[in-house]
């Protein structure tokens, strides 16, 4: 019998992040912990803050001025989700990144989709420290399965602002205020902003307002 028949299984079979049990999954989280995830299923459409029933828009949107379009949320940041993006982070575990993407692309419609992918830049210090972008990680996942272009030069973060967790929702925007500078013309009318994690939204509004001043029409 050719040895490579005794290789295979050791070679293939995978021990799911989550539950710790080991098969032949199609990525390192098994297909039912992957379901089990916390689905964020009722969202303001246009900033993406949890509400208690489906709303178009909410209260958060009628009292700061939201310049997005459309937010799409798969999940919702509770256990486990959360430590899988605490993995990614800050253990390298970059092997997360396709599984929990996939699910992403999952909740995606034709009319949703952009011209083009922007991530969430890093300020260059907190890419040096970390070695990477999980957020155009995340952008070379969707690249693949949807083919869509992704921009990684196109903006700068100047300042190298306090990580939003450790804040206040006024204190939030106040830290991202003028973070952001735009190294060339936009190009496109339709844009995504991509990040790993929305909490006040304040990042993500920033990005917005840079993107609809260079002219997109559909954030
Ligand atoms: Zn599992
Ligand atoms: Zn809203």
């Amino acid at each position: 019998m050719p040895e490579f028949y005794f290789l295979r299984p050791s070679l293939l079979s995978t021990r799911c992040e989550l539950c710790g049990d080991v098969g032949y999954f199609s990525s390192c989280v098994c297909d039912p912990c992957l379901s089990d995830l916390p689905r964020l299923k009722d969202h303001c459409s246009r900033c993406g803050m949890v509400l208690p029933q489906y709303a178009d828009t909410c209260g958060n949107c009628i009292t700061t001025i939201w310049y997005a379009d459309l937010t799409i949320c798969p999940f919702q940041y509770h256990y486990p989700l959360d430590r899988l993006i605490q993995k990614i982070k800050y253990q390298d575990c970059l092997r997360l990144v396709s599984p929990l993407t996939k699910k992403l692309v999952s909740c995606l419609t034709q009319n949703t989709l952009p011209e083009a992918l922007i991530p969430v830049p890093l300020h260059p210090y907190r890419l040096y420290s970390r070695g990477f972008n999980q957020s155009v990680e995340i952008c070379k996942i969707l690249n693949d399965c949807l083919g869509i272009k992704v921009i990684t030069d196109l903006i700068v973060r100047t300042r190298n602002t306090k990580p939003m967790f450790e804040l206040g929702a006024k204190q939030r925007s106040r830290n991202i205020r003028d973070a952001f500078r735009l190294t060339r013309p936009l190009g496109y009318r339709s844009v995504a902003i991509v990040d790993d994690v929305i909490t006040s939204g304040a990042t993500a509004n920033e990005l917005a307002l840079l993107l609809k001043q260079a002219g997109a029409s559909r954030i």
